[in-house]
């Protein structure tokens, strides 16, 4: 039995149980488990009919079209298609790309793998809400410019950009616009008829559904060309080869089906959780509060606590699961990349903690979670004192 307190949905969520139980029903004989590409058979007309609802099911959440979604294996692949797929077949557009130094690694890594094939990257640094300069990134874009990709909600911090204002900027410059947006789903509404976004990826564990499914939103109108990176069958219109793991892609239609209907009731539940909290700790020394409170998602919050380090308190902090703000990307410890491009000093970026809320975070998790982090807070900075 798991005891702990899990306070890191943002770097998964529990499976939804009715998302498990759809995705029981697709694995069996006695369930739709056949191939959804089987044309010669009721079985596989159920299997692709199963597919159908569920991608029906995912456009519907961001008001997309549903021939415009495309099973990946996850937002990682979805980037990858995205991005790649996009420069290489819009090669006529010129050879320079735009990002944030806030991406996930899952962009940051693949324009670092461009830029080894001869792309120029420009990587723009946040102010120090984490937002972007609209004025910085309109200065960025040039002539040669083929592709800007600015996330949607950031997974260390919650900071939302502005999707809408970036968009109608690379409209206006005729630059392709990918957002990775597997932070966003379930915790914000997307209507991608109205967003000027060309490309957007999504990840079903983040909101509820299985690991190893995504989706990318490839746009027909006006229609993006993107080059598949995975071929053999010409499954997903030719975007994306390999049979369709049907169990996955049902797992990850109902989790966003639920999403749509738990939006609005479980937000304001995770305004209130996060309040609750941030009231419960905020006078704790030199505590400071990385997520700026206007634009960003109640769900993720990113505090510092002064000089401490969070590599030596986090354990302490048992049975909280929660994350440090600082990725240790090896044996040397980096402080997180997000909160250093946000202009955050090293100390600070160093004692930084994520907790994250969800679907079933309940009052008196984070009743414990105030006394637990006041305490060991309290007992951290008494034996720095007396090491001093
Ligand atoms: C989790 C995450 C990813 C990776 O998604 P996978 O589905 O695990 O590949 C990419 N981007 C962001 C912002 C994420 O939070």
């Amino acid at each position: 039995m798991n005891t702990s307190i899990f306070l890191d949905y943002a770097s998964t969520t529990p499976v939804d149980p009715a998302v498990a139980k759809a995705m029981m029903g697709c694995l069996t004989l006695d369930g739709n488990f056949a191939n959804p590409a089987s044309r010669t058979h009721g079985p596989g007309w159920l299997a692709e009919e199963a597919v159908d609802i569920a991608r029906h099911q995912v456009a519907d959440l961001v008001n997309a079209d549903a021939r415009e979604i495309i099973f990946t294996s996850g937002a990682t692949e979805s980037n990858n298609l995205a991005i790649k797929g996009a420069l290489t077949a819009n090669s006529d557009k010129g050879r320079h790309i735009v990002t944030l130094a806030t991406e996930h690694k899952a962009v940051l890594d693949v324009f670092t793998a461009m830029e080894s094939q001869g792309y120029e990257v420009t990587q723009l640094n946040t102010q120090a809400n984490g937002r972007v300069d609209i004025e910085q990134l309109r200065s960025a874009i040039r002539e040669d410019t083929a592709l800007v990709s600015v996330m949607y909600v950031n997974n260390e911090t919650g900071v939302i950009q502005d999707i809408a204002e970036i968009g109608n900027l690379c409209r206006q410059r005729e630059v392709i616009f990918h957002t990775d947006a597997a932070q966003a789903t379930g915790k914000i509404a997307i209507d991608l008829q109205t967003l000027p976004v060309d490309l957007m990826s999504f990840s079903a564990h983040k909101t509820y559904g299985p690991k190893g499914i995504g989706a990318l939103f490839i746009r027909r109108r006006p229609r993006v060309l993107v080059d598949a990176q995975m071929h053999g069958g010409a499954h997903e219109r030719g975007f994306r080869s390999g049979t369709l793991p049907t169990h996955q892609i049902v797992g990850m239609g109902k989790a966003f089906e639920l999403a749509g209907e738990h939006l609005a009731k479980a937000s304001e539940a995770i305004a209130n959780h996060r309040n609750t909290l941030w009231q419960g700790i905020q006078d704790l020394p030199d505590i400071q509060l990385n997520s700026d409170s206007e634009y960003s998602v109640p769900h993720i919050m990113n505090i510092s606590l002064g000089t401490l380090d969070s590599q030596r308190f986090l354990p302490a902090l048992a049975p909280l699961a929660l994350s440090s703000g600082s990725a240790c990307t090896s044996a040397t410890m980096t402080p997180s990349h997000v909160l250093t491009a946000m202009g955050i000093n090293h100390d600070y970026a160093h004692s930084a903690i994520r907790i994250s809320f969800g679907r079933f975070t309940k009052a008196s998790d984070i009743t414990t979670a105030i006394e637990k982090i006041r305490e060991v807070t309290l007992a951290f900075t008494q034996a720095d004192l007396q090491r001093q």
